[in-house]
C-alpha cells in the first residue's frame, strides 16, 4: 500500500516538472532513478513544478551523473536552475564532471561554459569572421562547403544555440553566394554519395569477392530491384562498387561486438576496392549524446578503420521527412492517435487502427500538426500501412513517426517529430547507396518491412545480409545492461578496464591488432547463441604483446634483501635486453643496490623439490645480475617474513636453480617506486550470465588492487605503455596514473589460468 502511495507522488512529481508520461513510467520502473530524481527535484525546489527545459535538465542529471559524483550535484542543481546550464551545454557538464577526479568549481565553469550567454550579435560577428577568411574557397566550392562550415562555426563560436548557429550561417552564405543553383544542389548531392564528378561508365563492375571471415557477398550488379532503371541508376552512381556501412546508435561505447561488425563492413569494403560509411544512427535523441560520438568516432580511427565519410541519419532528416510526405500522399501512412498500450492491442488482435482509413488530405494535415508540436508526446503517431494480416508482426503498420519534445544532440530542438529506426534506416541506406546492409541477426524479422517501403516509395534497395552477434563468455553485450552496469557503479566507467567496450579493452592494453586478429579468427555464423571462449580473446592479446611488449621488472608484494656482503653505498649497473628475442629492440638499464625487494611469492622458509625460488642457503640468480644466498630472515609477529639477509655473488660462481625478478632501492636507500596493480578477474562469474537475475551473477571479485614495486625504467611512463614485467604478467599504465603515483592494469596473465580453464 505504502509502496504504491509513494510511486504515485512520484509520478505526479514527474509529471510537473514536464516529464513525458510514458518517459515517468519507464522511471518509475526502476527504484534508485526515481529516488535520485525525487532528490534532486526536492533540492531544486522543483517540487511544485518548472518550466519544461529545467525539467529536463533536472532528468538529464538524475540519468547521467556517475556514482561518487554526489559532491558536485548540488552545484550542479543549483547552476540548472539559475539556467546557466542549459541544454547547450549540459552535455559537456556530465562529461568533464564524470571524467574528471578533481572537480574545481571554477575550472569546470571555464571548460562547460557554466554562465556563457551567447548573443545573437556574437554569434553573427563570429560566422562574419568565419566566412571572411575563406572567400577565395567559398567561391570555388561553394555549397558543398555547408557541412564543414556548421562544424567550424560550432567549433569556434564555443556555447552558442544550434539552432541560431545554423540559421546565421545559412543567411550569410546566401548573402554571399546567393540563393543555391541547380547546379549547386546537384553537386552537393554528388559530394554526400562520395561519388566522383565525372560519370563513371558501367563496365567491368568487380567479380564477386570472397574476403575471409567466410564472407561471401553478392556482386552489387545482381542486386534485385523492382525496375531495371533503378539498379541502372544506382550502378551508374557508384560505378559498381561494394558500398558498405557501419550504423552504430550513439548511445553508449562501442564494444566488442561492434569490432566484429566493422571488421566486417570495413573490411569488405576495404579488400574489394569499395567504400564504407561510419554512419551515426541517431533516431533516438533520448538516449543520445555528444560524448558518446566523438568516442565512436575515435574508437574507430582507433581500430584503423578509415571510413568514406562520416554520416548522420540526422542529417537526412529533411529527404527523410519529404519520403514521408511521399507515403503518405502514396496512401501508404496515416496519422493514428492510438496510445502504445491501444497499438500493442490491435497489433496483437490484428484489429486495424480506427484510423487507417483517414483521406490523403487529412493525414497531411495532421502529419504536419505533429511535425509543428501542435500534439503532445503519445497523442499521434505516422505509421505505415502495411500487412496487418502478415504473419509477419514486423508488417503491421509500424510507427514511422513520433512525437518527442526532446533537443537532439545534432538539431537541436528544431524538430519535436522524430522518424523511427525502421523507417530511417533502410531509407538512408538506400540514400548511401549501400550495396550490402550488414545486421545482426535480430533484424531479420525487419527485412520485409525494409523491403516494403522501398518498394512503396520505388527506391533503390540494398542486399540486406545478416550475422550472428558476437558473444563472449563472462561478460554481456547489450547496451541497456552496459548501461546497467555504468549507471549502477557496479565498474568505474564505460572505459573500465573490466568493460566489453574497445575502449575498456584499450585501457586494459589491448592492441586494435590484438582485437582486429581476433574479430578475424571468431567467423560468421548464423548461430546466435555461441558464445566464443574469453581465452580466445586474450590469447590474441597475449600473443601480440609477447611480440611487442618491452620487458621489465616489478614486485607485487615486496620483501625487503639486503645483501650483507656489500659496502652501504654499494651500487652496479645491470643492462637487461628490452625484449629477449628481439636485439632490435636494443637495452635498458638499471641499478643494484644494497637493499633490494624481490616477490614474497618468491620466498619459502623451507626448501622443496620442484620449487624454484629463494629459500634458506640456497643459491638464486637475480634476473640479469648475480646470485644470492639467504642466510638469516626476520618474521613479524604474524610470522610473516620481514627481511631476509643475503649475500650477493656478482660473478655468478655457482649455477642457480632458478631466476627471480627483483626491484633495487634508489640512492641512499630510497624507496623504490610504488605502483598500484589492478588486477582484473571476468566481470561475471557465470560464463553465460543471461538470465533476468544477470546482476546477482557479478563478479564482487572483479578487480584486485595490490600495492608492489616497479623498477626505475617505469619512473616515467605514460599512460597507455604496455609491459611485460617478467614473471608476472602483462601491464599497461592507466589513465589514472601520475608522476610519483603510478597505476598499472594487468592486461593478461603470461599463461592461460588454470582455473578458468577448468570452469
Ligand atoms: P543493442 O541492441 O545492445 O543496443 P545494437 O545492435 O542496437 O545493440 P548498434 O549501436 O545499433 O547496437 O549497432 C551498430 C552495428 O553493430 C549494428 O549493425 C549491429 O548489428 C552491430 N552489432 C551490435 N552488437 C553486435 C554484436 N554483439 N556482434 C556483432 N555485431 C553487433
Ligand atoms: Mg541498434
Amino acid at each position: 500500500m505504502k509502496k504504491g502511495k509513494k510511486m504515485s507522488g512520484a509520478a505526479e512529481q514527474f509529471e510537473l516538472i514536464g516529464i513525458a508520461k510514458q518517459k515517468a513510467e519507464e522511471t518509475l520502473k526502476n527504484a534508485e532513478l526515481t529516488k535520485t530524481l525525487l532528490g534532486i527535484i526536492k533540492e531544486a525546489g522543483c517540487e511544485k513544478g518548472c518550466e519544461k527545459a529545467i525539467g529536463q535538465l533536472l532528468y538529464q542529471l538524475a540519468t547521467k551523473l556517475n556514482k561518487g559524483k554526489e559532491s558536485i550535484r548540488s552545484q550542479i542543481i543549483a547552476w540548472i536552475v539559475s539556467k546557466k546550464v542549459t541544454n547547450i551545454n549540459m552535455d559537456a557538464l556530465m562529461t568533464y564532471v564524470n571524467k574528471h577526479q578533481e572537480l574545481d568549481i571554477p575550472t569546470i565553469e571555464k571548460e562547460c561554459g557554466v554562465g556563457v550567454i551567447v548573443t545573437r550579435e556574437q554569434i553573427i560577428e563570429g560566422v562574419k569572421q568565419l566566412l571572411s577568411g575563406k572567400m577565395e574557397e567559398l567561391k570555388k566550392n561553394r555549397y558543398t562547403m555547408e557541412g564543414q562550415l556548421i562544424r567550424e562555426a560550432k567549433d569556434s563560436i564555443k556555447w552558442a544555440d544550434g539552432k541560431i548557429l545554423n540559421e546565421e550561417l545559412m543567411k550569410q552564405l546566401k548573402e554571399i553566394l546567393g540563393e543555391k543553383t541547380k547546379d549547386d544542389i546537384k553537386k552537393k548531392a554528388q559530394k554526400k554519395s562520395g561519388e566522383p564528378n565525372k560519370k563513371e561508365e558501367v563496365k567491368n563492375l568487380p567479380k564477386q569477392k570472397n574476403v575471409d571471415s567466410g564472407v561471401k557477398l553478392s556482386n552489387p550488379a545482381d542486386n534485385i530491384q523492382k525496375t531495371p532503371e533503378i539498379l541502372a541508376e544506382h550502378l551508374k552512381r557508384t560505378g559498381g562498387i561494394y558500398v558498405t556501412r557501419f550504423p552504430p546508435e550513439p548511445n553508449g561505447y562501442l564494444h566488442i561486438g561492434h569490432a566484429k561488425s566493422m571488421y566486417l563492413n570495413f573490411g569488405y569494403a576495404e579488400k574489394t576496392g569499395g567504400k564504407c560509411y561510419m554512419r551515426f544512427d541517431d533516431t533516438n535523441p533520448e538516449k543520445e549524446t555528444h560524448e558518446f560520438i566523438s568516442t565512436i568516432e575515435e574508437t574507430v580511427k582507433w581500430l584503423g578503420h578509415t571510413p568514406c565519410a562520416v554520416t548522420y541519419s540526422s542529417q537526412y532528416f529533411d529527404r527523410i521527412y519529404d519520403c514521408a510526405i511521399e507515403l503518405i500522399k502514396r496512401g501508404k501512412a496515416y496519422v493514428c492517435h492510438q496510445t502504445p498500450d491501444q497499438i500493442a492491442a490491435s497489433r496483437e488482435n490484428k484489429q486495424p487502427s480506427p484510423w487507417r482509413d483517414r483521406s490523403v488530405e487529412e493525414n497531411l494535415k495532421h502529419f504536419k500538426w505533429m511535425c509543428q508540436g501542435r500534439y503532445g508526446e503519445g497523442e499521434a503517431t505516422l505509421r505505415m500501412k502495411m500487412d496487418i494480416n502478415s504473419p509477419n508482426p514486423c508488417m503491421w503498420d509500424l510507427v514511422a513517426y513520433r512525437i518527442k519534445f526532446f533537443p537532439h544532440p545534432v538539431t537541436g530542438d528544431r524538430l519535436c517529430c522524430y522518424p523511427s529506426y525502421d523507417f530511417v534506416h533502410c531509407l538512408v541506406d538506400s540514400f548511401e547507396d549501400i550495396t550490402h546492409s550488414m545486421c545482426t541477426l535480430e533484424f531479420l524479422p525487419r527485412r520485409e518491412s525494409y523491403f516494403w517501403l522501398l518498394d512503396a516509395l520505388d527506391m533503390y534497395k540494398p542486399v540486406v545480409w545478416e550475422f550472428n552477434r558476437l558473444n563472449i563468455t563472462y561478460t554481456v553485450m547489450s547496451k541497456r545492461k552496459l548501461h546497467a552496469l555504468v549507471d549502477k557503479g557496479y565498474v568505474r566507467g564505460w572505459d573500465d578496464p573490466r568493460m566489453p567496450t574497445i575502449m575498456g579493452f584499450k585501457r586494459k592494453g589491448y592492441s586494435a591488432d590484438a582485437i582486429n586478429n581476433f574479430c578475424r579468427t571468431v567467423g560468421v555464423t548464423t548461430n546466435t547463441t555461441v558464445y566464443i571462449d574469453y581465452e580466445v580473446l586474450e590469447q590474441h592479446c597475449r600473443d601480440d604483446m609477447e611480440v611487442k611488449c618491452k620487458r621489465a621488472m616489478c614486485v607485487p608484494d615486496p620483501v625487503k634483501v639486503i645483501l650483507t656482503n656489500v659496502p652501504d653505498d654499494y651500487c652496479i649497473e645491470v643492462v637487461r635486453p628490452n625484449h629477449p628475442m628481439n636485439d632490435k629492440m636494443g637495452t635498458n638499464t638499471v641499478h643494484l643496490r644494497k637493499v633490494l625487494y624481490i616477490d614474497r611469492s618468491d620466498w619459502r622458509d623451507e626448501d622443496k623439490k620442484g620449487y624454484w625460488g629463494l629459500a634458506p642457503n640456497k643459491v638464486v640468480g637475480l634476473r640479469y645480475a648475480g646470485n644470492i644466498i639467504c642466510h638469516k630472515f626476520d618474521k613479524d609477529v604474524e610470522g610473516k617474513v620481514t627481511c631476509l639477509y643475503c649475500t650477493f655473488d656478482a660473478d655468478k660462481k655457482e649455477k642457480p636453480k632458478g631466476h627471480i625478478q627483483w626491484v633495487s632501492s634508489g640512492v641512499n636507500g630510497a624507496e623504490p617506486a610504488r605502483a598500484e596493480l589492478r588486477y582484473y578477474d571476468t566481470l561475471f562469474t557465470d560464463p553465460k550470465p543471461e538470465s533476468p537475475d544477470w546482476e546477482k551473477l557479478i563478479n564482487p571479485k572483479s578487480l584486485t588492487i595490490v600495492n608492489g614495486y616497479v623498477d626505475e625504467t617505469l619512473e616515467h611512463v605514460k599512460p597507455l605503455d604496455c609491459f611485460q614485467f617478467e614473471r608476472v604478467g602483462f601491464f599497461c599504465c592507466d589513465t589514472d596514473s601520475k608522476e610519483g603515483a603510478l597505476v598499472f592494469n594487468r592486461t593478461v596473465g603470461l599463461k592461460e589460468s588454470k582455473e578458468k580453464k577448468q570452469i
